[in-house]
């Protein structure tokens, strides 16, 4: 399969968008990830891909090859579903042969394949099982073994892990990780589970109300969120209100002022206007604020600890009345401050997101 192209595709349902003005490229090879909160449109965008819906405008390509009215079965995709959507009275073997069979492959061939399907999904011996008394981790590996078995060239799953138990979904997203790089197919997968986006893929879209957020791998989503939602959705964030004015073209730096205090902070393009700091709870820094601190930080007071084992959880009170959420990791139980303690608090302001009023 080569890389797949939305070139400004929009599907309505009545008059609301479902998916507003997609406009971006799917690398070959390359394991991706429709992310955001329930009708956002990744279910929406996904079908477009896979043809069961028309978009009303702009087109998709698969490679250099115009797909707009190209019928589901002749695009060469394979599908996973959340409820697995596999036959429960055939056997193992079937379900995964099904597929091949409808494409009247050779008996032969498709005994191979078949076998072949299985053993990547660890399932070979359980070939001549019932799905229907089969757990839920293993019927999904069978829709796994069916997906891949027509050798697609896109792969599409969709919430594929959502009725699984916490721990199988730990073990399925890094299994299905794996076979997705030794068989190098391009993966399209839907999920409103931040955690598992970010664990398995090679780049993330951000979706909120049927528009794109933000394109980018784990790393950059999370440490760069392009605007208030991606800040938000991802990850948890502080939002801390000030205002901004007199950038300096030559220092690119501008005046900051926030919480009662004003410092100079180098900003990456001009503005002036209102502004929210986004700030992780994890960058954030304490100290206790005792006789002859640094006067210079910010200041606060500690009103709630939660002690987690590997990390420990601060909501600290500022000076304008407001909290924040605080996490120290890997901390010594010397080095825990208790409740009503004052505390030195630094920001790490330089590497916070910084949004204008509108949240961009
Ligand atoms: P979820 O995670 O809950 O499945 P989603 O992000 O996949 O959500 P979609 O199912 O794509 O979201 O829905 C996007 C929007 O389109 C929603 O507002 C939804 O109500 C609407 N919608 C989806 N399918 C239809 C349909 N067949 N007819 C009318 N509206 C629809």
């Amino acid at each position: 399969m080569k890389k797949i192209v939305f070139d400004h595709v929009t599907k309505y349902f009545g008059t609301a968008k479902a998916v507003n003005d997609a406009h971006f490229t799917i690398q070959e090879g390359e394991f991706f990830t429709l992310l955001g909160p329930s009708g956002c449109g990744k279910t929406t965008l996904l079908r477009t891909i896979a043809g069961f819906y028309r978009q009303e405008e702009g087109s998709i390509y698969f490679g250099d090859q115009l797909m707009n009215d190209v019928p589901t079965h002749k695009r060469n995709i394979g599908m996973v579903f959340q409820n697995y959507a596999i036959f429960p009275h055939m056997t193992v073997f079937d379900n995964v042969a099904y597929g091949l069979k409808a494409r009247d492959v050779g008996k032969k061939e498709i005994e191979t394949r078949v076998l072949e399907a299985l053993e990547m999904v660890q399932l070979s011996h359980l070939r001549d099982r019932i799905p229907s008394d089969m757990s839920g981790g293993q019927q999904q590996r069978i829709a796994l073994a069916r997906a891949i078995v027509i050798r697609p060239g896109l792969l599409l799953m969709d919430e594929p892990l959502s009725n699984l138990d916490a721990k199988l979904r730990i073990k399925m997203r890094s299994d299905i990780r794996k076979l997705q790089k030794e068989l190098n197919i391009t993966t399209i997968y839907v999920t409103h589970d931040q955690e598992e986006a970010l664990a398995v893929s090679d780049r993330i879209a951000v979706l909120n109300e049927g528009r794109i957020q933000q394109i980018a791998t784990p790393q950059n989503i999370y440490a760069y969120p392009e605007n208030k939602f991606v800040a938000n959705f991802i990850g948890t964030s502080n939002f801390l209100e000030g205002s901004c004015g007199n950038y300096d073209s030559v220092t690119q730096e501008a005046d900051i002022s926030l919480l009662g205090r004003s410092f100079k902070l180098r900003l990456n393009k001009p503005y002036a206007g209102g502004v929210k700091f986004a700030i992780r709870p994890e960058r954030i820094k304490l100290q206790p604020d005792s006789a002859g601190s640094d006067r210079s930080n910010f200041r606060g007071e500690i009103a709630t600890v939660t002690y987690l084992g590997e990390k420990v959880s601060y909501i600290v009170k500022l000076a304008d009345g407001s909290e924040i959420d605080v996490q120290q990791h890997a901390i010594e139980p010397h080095q825990l401050l208790s409740e009503k303690q004052p505390v030195l608090i630094d920001l790490q302001l330089a590497k916070a997101a910084m949004f204008d009023n509108e949240g961009g």
